[in-house]
């Protein structure tokens, strides 16, 4: 029996479920990726993203090579490439892992009906997430949108039964008879992050980056890791995250190693603060489960606020304001070192995200919705669950957000959280010299001091383009309203 298994965001070979099934149950599995003009075309696509994909496919292909196969291209409409496909392969069924965005939901429902409609056998498999749709519900069955009692159902689910590991056969894996499956070349990725920090985008190195995520359990000097994430993870300076978030979206690990992986982590933990760290670690995997069953169980979030009483507040379209936050030029510095991280990485510390969406929300008061376009169009690790978890939380229209009177305040976030401004003054050098008294406020610098340090506020550096204080009670008063 020959099957096809249809990659999209598991562009991976170990520990995926649905590719797992396919080779236990089938002589022969090719594997497939079809590139949807709907997605690779769209234009609000983020060049960052795609060439972290199209490097991620390479080397699939190559990690595929290594047993005897290859991947098979093919751009279009998938349910048509697939047709196509199964017919010329003579393949009998078709599997893939589950994705739960609308437009997935929808693709893949369509794909499923019509090749069962044709006689295929079709199979989707549970693999992105660790618990899915409604496997996990409340004592009153429903969706849970409450995280702490979410987090503790699911470890109470996963300790009474672990996820296990799969041991795929890869002989299985093949492309028939070779040429005659007609395959596109590799898609060429964008210009220009050839040597972006997420290189290699590969499954191996994926799995290095989490073994060593992993294996720093003690705190400083060694970089990093899983053991001082409790205590140092809101310390963009410290940049003590692991940084595995475009390999989690686009599945060069999976979610289940992350968690088999922090669980052992726990058990070799020399103190109670590596403890902590991988219990907080686990946590934020948690979290992204907790966002793909919110946006299963509520898709109308995709599109409008989940609390719907805040949907129509009546946002300003301030375009200056707009550009100046995209531009990290807003005059807040910790907004603006956050904002030209996202610019220059495509990737931004957990709690910038949240502090300049705070800013672009609660001080500039524009549409959560432009901010959520925005980093999408940005993000390497742009998914549309968490990303608009985030905004939602930060905004305080969502399941479990903070609420709306909780506004940030942009200078004791950076006071608090980069204290000394190793953060700010690495992406914003127009303040290397500006004394730690007012590197989070430097407008309120003397004019001979801006001078003497090569800083004049309005000149080198913008004034604040609003006054926190005045946006605060605006904010209140909108969501009050
Ligand atoms: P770590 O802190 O090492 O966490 C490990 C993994 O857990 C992450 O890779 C991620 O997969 C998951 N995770 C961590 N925090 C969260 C969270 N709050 N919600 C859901 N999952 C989480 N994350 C995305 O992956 N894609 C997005 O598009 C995205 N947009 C966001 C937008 C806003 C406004 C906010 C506030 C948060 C957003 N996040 C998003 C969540 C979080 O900021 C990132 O996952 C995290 O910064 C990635 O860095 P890391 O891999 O070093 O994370």
């Amino acid at each position: 029996m020959r099957a096809i298994h249809w990659f999209r965001r598991d562009l991976r070979l170990n520990d995926n479920a649905a590719l797992s099934e396919a080779l236990a149950v089938n002589d022969e599995v090719l594997a497939v990726f079809v590139l949807d003009p709907h997605l690779v075309e769209a234009k609000n696509q983020s060049p960052a993203r795609l060439a972290f994909m199209y490097a991620a496919l390479v080397n699939l292909d190559i990690a595929l090579q290594s047993h005897g196969a290859r991947l098979i291209i093919r751009r279009g409409e998938p349910l048509a490439e697939l047709t196509k496909l199964m017919a010329e392969s003579e393949s009998s069924s078709l599997y893939f892992n589950r994705d739960y965005t609308p437009y997935a939901r929808k693709r893949d429902g369509e794909v499923a009906s019509e090749l069962r409609g044709a006689g295929y056998k079709v199979e989707s498999v549970k693999d992105l997430v660790v618990f899915e749709q409604t496997e996990l519900l409340t004592g009153a069955d429903t969706p849970y949108t409450v995280y702490t009692p979410y987090k503790r159902r699911w470890l109470e689910r996963i300790q009474a039964a672990p996820p296990i590991a799969s041991t795929p056969d890869f002989s299985h894996l093949q492309v028939k008879g070779g040429a005659e499956i007609i395959s596109l070349p590799m898609p060429q990725p964008p210009a220009g992050f050839e040597n972006a920090w997420w290189q290699p985008a590969s499954e191996a190195a994926a799995q290095h980056r989490l073994k060593n995520w992993l294996g720093r359990l003690q705190d400083f000097p060694q970089p990093p890791g899983i053991g001082t994430y409790a205590k140092h993870r809101n310390l963009p300076g410290l940049d003590a995250t692991s940084h595995l978030s475009p390999f989690l979206r686009f599945g060069l690990l999976s979610p289940r190693q992350c968690y088999r992986g922090a669980t052992n982590a726990r058990e070799r933990a020399p103190g109670s603060t590596a403890m902590e760290g991988c219990e907080s670690w686990l946590g934020e995997i948690i979290w992204r489960d907790f966002y793909y069953q919110i946006l299963w169980n509520f898709p109308h979030v995709a599109v409008e606020p989940f609390q719907k009483k805040f949907a129509r507040l009546e946002w300003s379209i301030d375009k200056v304001h707009f550009a100046a936050w995209c531009e990290g030029q807003t005059g807040y510095p910790i907004v603006d070192a956050g904002m030209r991280q996202l610019k220059t990485q495509h990737w931004m510390h957990n709690r910038l995200r949240m502090i300049v969406a705070s800013f672009l929300t609660k001080d500039l008061l524009i549409n959560w919705q432009t901010g959520e376009r925005y980093f999408w169009q940005m993000l390497v690790d742009g998914d549309q669950a968490s990303n608009n978890g985030g905004w939602q939380w930060a905004a305080s229209t969502g399941t479990d957000a903070q609420p709306y009177f909780r506004i940030f305040n942009p200078v004791s976030q950076g006071q608090k959280f980069d204290p000394d401004g190793t953060y700010i003054k690495k992406y914003v050098p127009e303040l290397a010299n500006v004394p730690p008294k007012y590197l989070h406020a430097p407008w309120t610098m003397p004019l001979a001091l801006q001078q003497h340090v090569g800083c004049t506020i309005g000149q080198d550096y913008p004034a604040p383009i609003v006054e926190h204080a005045a946006q605060r009670a605006k904010a209140l008063a909108l969501y009050k309203g």
